[in-house]
């Protein structure tokens, strides 16, 4: 077996080291990149055989067909997500796409959870106050969420595990999704409903759906005005579900309880990024940064060492795999296999 040139965007330290830790150098021979993947920048894949590609990077059309061009044959994504992806343009150009479907669920509802309890409890006030030797309690009010309701859009692999978190606390979960799983719904006390009851019968609603074109903006003005006043927004999925513009209109208006936010619309180029000292360019994202009932952490619900381990593991199989001609791990394929020449 030849050593397998893959070319790896957008890569911070905690990739490069996961990715390292899971084959030999004889086996992959790593080409990392801390730029992302567009057009612009995919002749930086020159030479390699594989690229592996991460939720901000965007392999439409054009970029594929230059990474085509290059020789390129396997994009590996190594997210679940894959809506930066054409699949369709990559299957036409005889590109095999592969991605990591699921590495751990617990470490992404888990986040959504601490974006629940820390907005509700506002644990990061109470901190700040703290550390400033402010010892007052006021404003800080929050409330229990055993017997409170819960919805969950989207009951897959995460939005169960959220769901069943959220039991544990002694809420009611209400839930939404296109191909409800009534078994694990009764097993879990779980009670499907209709979209807009969802919206507006909960305290706390959590996002788990993937991005499509019917999800884009599921939460827009007509949805947030269903809500309840006070209601909590978690989403940890794709920034796109929300409308942002929409979000900060009922903020303003003071009906929100809280969001809680792991994504962001406009995230690419600004989350992942150190950016302190610079001026921040998104008006949008400054007003949310200045609500005290807003909490934004950049896109890190994933960032546990099980699931980047396990990223590694899927995503090394993957390459592998291709490179020699053998089957991609199960539910790991977007489109059909090519063979390798
Ligand atoms: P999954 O495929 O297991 O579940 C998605 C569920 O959404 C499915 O049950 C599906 O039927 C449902 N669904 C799809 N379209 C729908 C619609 N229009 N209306 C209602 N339900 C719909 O996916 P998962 O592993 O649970 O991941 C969910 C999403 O979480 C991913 O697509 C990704 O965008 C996001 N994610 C974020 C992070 C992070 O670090 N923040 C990490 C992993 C995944």
């Amino acid at each position: 077996m030849t050593t397998l040139p893959t070319a790896v965007f957008d890569t911070k330290s905690y990739d490069r080291e996961s990715l390292q830790r899971g084959v030999s150098n004889a086996e992959i021979e790593w080409r990392f990149m801390d730029w992302r993947l567009s057009a612009e920048t995919a002749a930086s894949a020159s030479g390699a055989r594989a690229v592996c590609i991460f939720v901000n990077d965007r392999a439409d059309r054009p970029c594929l067909e230059a990474l085509a061009s290059l020789g390129v044959k396997h994009i590996a994504l190594r997210c679940a997500g894959y809506n930066g992806v054409d699949v369709e343009a990559a299957t036409e150009l005889g590109l095999a796409v592969t991605r990591v479907p699921a590495y751990s669920p617990y470490a992404v509802a888990e986040h959504a959870v601490a974006l629940l309890l820390a907005l509700n409890r506002k644990i990061p006030r109470a901190s700040n106050r703290v550390h400033d030797l402010n010892f007052s309690l006021n404003g800080l009010v929050g409330f229990d969420l055993h017997g409170k309701t819960a919805g969950i859009f989207g009951t897959g692999k995460i939005g169960r595990v959220a769901a069943q978190i959220l039991r544990g606390f002694g809420m009611q979960v209400l839930a939404f999704d296109l191909f409800p799983s009534h078994e694990w719904a009764k097993q879990h006390g779980v009670e499907y409903t209709d979209a807009r009851t969802l919206a507006g019968q909960c305290e706390v609603i959590s996002l788990h759906t993937p991005l499509t074109p019917e999800t884009y903006h599921i939460i827009r003005r007509e949805t947030l005005e269903l809500m309840k006043p006070g209601t909590i927004l978690i989403n940890v999925s794709r920034g796109a579900l929300i409308d942002t513009t929409a979000l900060i209109e009922a903020l303003k208006s003071g009906r929100l309880g809280g969001v809680g936010l792991d994504v962001y619309e406009e995230e690419e180029g600004v989350f992942f990024e150190d950016l302190s000292g610079q001026i921040l360019q998104d008006d949008e994202l400054a007003r949310l940064l200045t609500f005290p009932n807003v909490l934004i952490t950049a896109h890190q619900a994933f960032l546990t060492q099980e699931a980047l381990s396990e990223i590694a593991r899927v995503t090394v199989a993957n390459l592998i795999a291709f490179d020699t001609g053998q089957p991609f791990l199960a539910g790991t394929t977007l489109n059909a296999q090519p063979q390798p020449e």
